[in-house]
């Protein structure tokens, strides 16, 4: 059997023109499953035929029409022939772009020869928006080996190498950047809008921050280096994801800034920072928002230090035979420990790890050695505990209450979006080294893709 395709193109003349594009033929009877149907490589080739047939029949009206002249309605004279390349998901396609001498009427001066090339006017790069966004998705999703490896077995799509992957997911990176930043620079321009009086405090936008540590390229003056990854959750609106490595990009802030707007956030709300500790992360937000912020100690990491001593704690009542001196008391404190810090009794919290500190340090004297090396473990986490609580002391919270309140009071989801950021497509185990520049950039559209906002945006900025 033998199969034909062709094409009927029909110009808006209403010219029509035939082309035929393909041949496929099997055999009269099949013997095998793999002849009946199309094949990949069939659907590659004729894909490729199609879109070169209507991309040139395109190109070419198009020239023809640019070829009137506007003002005076006569054929501008042919100057030469030229080709131009685009690559397009459907393989590379070679346009004619004829170049015109401008017309008479047009012309700056009598002696003066301009020539004009619309099809190079049209082909402002050197793929279609379309093949650009797919590389970018594909690179920021998986390797850019895998992704043109990916791209390569479905598609004629040209070229399909890890190089133009990478080059084409950077140029994207580097718009949805240039397009935050200019978000950014939008919500200065608004300040002080009247509405933000309505901005009531239950509707307040939370931004959960964490750090992710990627492994450097060789010759990077650090092994590691540390990307910022959060989320950005306001009621009504969908959760907005953003990354970035500090030290590259031009504006960190106006990258969380560009999110919170996203959210509805206006110049002058509060807002509400969720992170582990470390100053730089609220510094960040503030510096974004330019205004208050509300930080909060992600309770996670002090249950966690909490956790510690009252493990060393079981340790010490479980040994063998039982302490000399009687932990009792120091047993019931620490046994208080989380209640006092989940109800929001910082100062009661840090009073009890004193008692506990100074009966440890009495057992240590009064008690035999086994119990020794436990105790000063007790003592060194209860110290560790303290200090941890001091240098947050601002953003110790009533979590019990925050909690009852249905807030989120820890930033377990924003660590969920360091592994579908960072972890997923950074991970060491897969031994992949990132320069910061390039990573930061990955992670941009990565986040844009797992948002669910890349192809409105791409297209947009593509055109
Ligand atoms: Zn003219």
């Amino acid at each position: 059997m033998q199969w034909t395709v062709r094409l009927e193109a029909r110009t808006s003349a209403g010219e029509v023109e035939t082309t035929e594009l393909v041949t496929f033929s099997r055999p009269g009877v099949v013997s095998t499953l793999t002849e009946i149907g199309l094949l990949l490589v069939e659907t590659k080739t004729l894909l490729a035929r199609l879109q070169a047939s209507m991309l040139c029949g395109q190109v070419a009206e198009y020239a023809a029409h640019h070829r009137v002249c506007a003002a005076c309605g006569i054929l501008q004279p042919l100057k030469d022939r030229r080709t131009r390349r685009l690559q397009t998901l459907f393989g590379t396609v070679e346009v004619e772009a004829p170049r015109f001498k401008l017309c008479r009427c047009r012309q700056p001066a009598p002696m003066a020869e301009v020539t004009v090339s619309p099809v190079c006017a049209l082909l402002t790069a050197r793929c279609t928006p379309e093949l650009e966004r797919v590389q970018a998705e594909l690179g920021a999703r998986t390797s850019f080996r895998e992704a043109a490896r990916i791209l390569g077995t479905l598609l004629p799509a040209s070229p399909a190498n890890q190089e133009s992957v990478r080059t084409r997911t950077h140029a994207v990176a580097l718009r949805i950047e240039a397009d935050d930043r200019q978000a950014a620079a939008e919500v200065t321009a608004v300040r002080d809008a009247p509405d933000k009086a309505a901005a009531a405090d239950a509707s307040r936008p939370v931004v959960m921050l964490d750090g992710a540590y990627i492994r450097a390229v060789p010759g990077h003056q650090v092994r590691n280096f540390e990307a910022i990854c959060g989320k950005v959750e306001h009621e009504g609106h969908p959760t907005r994801r953003f990354a970035l490595v500090r030290s590259v990009a031009e504006q960190p802030h106006a990258l969380l800034r560009a999110a919170l707007q996203d959210q509805g956030w206006r110049e002058g709300d509060a807002v509400t920072a969720i992170s582990d500790g470390d100053p730089a992360l609220p510094a960040l937000v503030r510096s974004a928002t330019g205004g208050s912020v509300e930080p909060i100690l992600d309770w996670f990491h002090l249950s966690m230090r909490v956790h510690h001593v009252e493990q060393v704690m079981r340790g010490l009542c479980a040994l063998e035979p039982p302490p000399l001196a009687s932990l009792d008391l120091a047993q019931i404190d620490v046994e208080r420990l989380r209640h006092l810090l989940w109800n929001g009794h910082q100062d009661k919290a840090c009073e009890a790890l004193g008692r506990i500190t100074s009966e440890a340090k009495d057992a240590i004297v009064l008690n035999n050695p086994p119990l020794e090396a436990n105790a000063r473990r007790l003592v060194a986490r209860c110290t560790e505990l303290r200090s941890y609580i001091e240098s947050n002391e601002g953003a110790l919270i009533d979590y019990g209450e925050r909690y009852r309140a249905g807030k989120p009071i820890s930033t377990s989801r924003a660590e969920g979006t360091v592994n579908q950021l960072v972890s997923a497509r950074m991970n060491k185990r897969r031994q992949m080294r990132w320069s910061p520049r390039g990573a930061h950039r990955v992670l941009q559209v990565r986040a844009a893709v797992l948002d669910g906002r890349f192809g409105h945006q791409a297209l947009q900025l593509a055109a």
